[in-house]
């Protein structure tokens, strides 16, 4: 079987490759350019024969993915704007929803041999901003966060960087369920779409320093590694005190498994950890033995004290669909770190 993966070199998606090769498929990637490729041509030597890639400049133009799209089964859709750093609002969106719709039109025109795609949504499609909900509450499949598109509307182009994203991934996962609906009689694939929180583990695209470190494992650098950063991020504490989260090599799996369980057609399905506190990632941190062999030393926060999670998702349908087991704290911290002590 081949699988079109898009934005092959992102942190994510280059873990689905991984997984995808290492289980017999075939995979093609797209990249936005012929470098980025190359760097995975290199990382996936061994599989010569069963990895290509594809460079799609531009997500957003018509027809962009007709090419990269003709022959394959399956689509794993990761390619997104997901920085939250201040960018124009349609710099997020734009490729976010054209990409993805334009995708799926590609897909409705020369997919004939398409079976399922799965899009790569998130726990931001499903769950308002903790302001936004005062008590404890618990998020399943069935919620969505028309919180953040609302804003978006109010605030336009003031929107903060952290809304955008989180409108951008509703708004698109919204459209492609739409579109998926909109054509049923005339699509010969389904849809899943995958709401993954916030995606920790180790990096294995191209990031030579912490410093290039995109979004999730920059919370993870920040939060449990850096002693500075993690001092002020825990006296302006503008991340909270903890976070839902996931290994990429579980969420990588997800997406193998969502290709091949019949009953995940059609299905949003949440893939997370229990909500965890920085602290408990920490004291993981500082727990392990051998200690990691760090630049700096790890900080040490307050060992032990807990803080109370603000809600959680049920992440029954990820165990009874997919059969998904989940890495632990532990793991996901030592693998993360005996990474980071690799690069010195
Ligand atoms: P990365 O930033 O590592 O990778 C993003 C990928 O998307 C890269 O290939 C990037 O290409 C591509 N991309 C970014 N902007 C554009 C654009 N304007 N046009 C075309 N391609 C673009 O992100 P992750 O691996 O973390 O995320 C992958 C997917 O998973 C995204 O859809 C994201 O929303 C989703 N997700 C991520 C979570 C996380 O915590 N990391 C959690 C939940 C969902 P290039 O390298 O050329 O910029």
């Amino acid at each position: 079987t081949k699988v079109l993966v898009t934005g092959a070199n992102g942190f994510i998606a280059a873990w689905v490759v991984r997984d995808l090769l290492e289980h017999g498929y075939s995979v093609r990637g797209t990249v936005r350019s012929v470098e980025k490729g190359q760097y995975l041509k290199n990382y996936f030597a061994n599989y010569a024969s069963k990895f290509e890639v594809i460079v799609v400049e531009d997500i957003t133009k018509e027809g962009a993915f007709d090419e990269a799209i003709k022959g394959v089964e399956a689509i794993a859709h990761m390619a997104s704007p997901i920085s939250v750093n201040r960018v124009r609002v349609e710099d997020v969106i734009e490729p976010a929803t054209k990409g993805t719709t334009g995708l799926l039109q590609s897909a409705l025109r020369h997919g004939r041999s398409i079976k399922r795609i799965v899009y790569t949504s998130s726990a931001a499609a499903i769950r308002p901003e903790a302001r936004e909900f005062p008590t404890f509450t618990v998020f399943s499949e069935e919620d969505w966060n028309f919180r953040a598109i609302e804003i978006l509307r109010e605030q336009g182009d003031q929107t903060s960087s952290a809304t955008t994203y989180h409108a951008s991934k509703t708004l698109t996962e919204q459209s492609a369920w739409k579109f998926v609906k909109d054509r049923e009689h005339e699509i010969s694939w389904d849809l899943t779409s995958l709401n993954p929180p916030l995606t920790l583990g180790p990096v294995i695209n191209d990031v030579t320093d912490s410093s290039s470190l995109r979004t999730s494992m920059r919370w993870f650098y920040d939060n449990v590694v850096d002693p500075i950063k993690s001092a002020e991020v825990g006296s302006n504490s503008l991340v909270g005190t903890g976070n839902s989260w996931v290994d990429v090599r579980d969420v990588a799996k997800a997406h193998r498994l969502a290709l091949e369980k019949e009953e995940a057609g059609n299905e949003r399905i949440i893939i997370s950890r229990p909500w965890t506190a920085r602290q408990t990632f920490i004291d993981a941190a500082n727990a392990l033995d051998p200690a990691p062999n760090l630049a700096r030393p790890l900080p040490k926060g307050d060992p032990g004290s807990s803080s109370p999670a603000p809600y959680e998702y049920d992440t029954s349908k990820s165990r009874r669909i997919l059969g998904l087991e989940y890495r632990s704290v532990m793991e996901t911290t030592r693998d993360t770190l005996l990474d980071f002590a690799a690069r010195g």
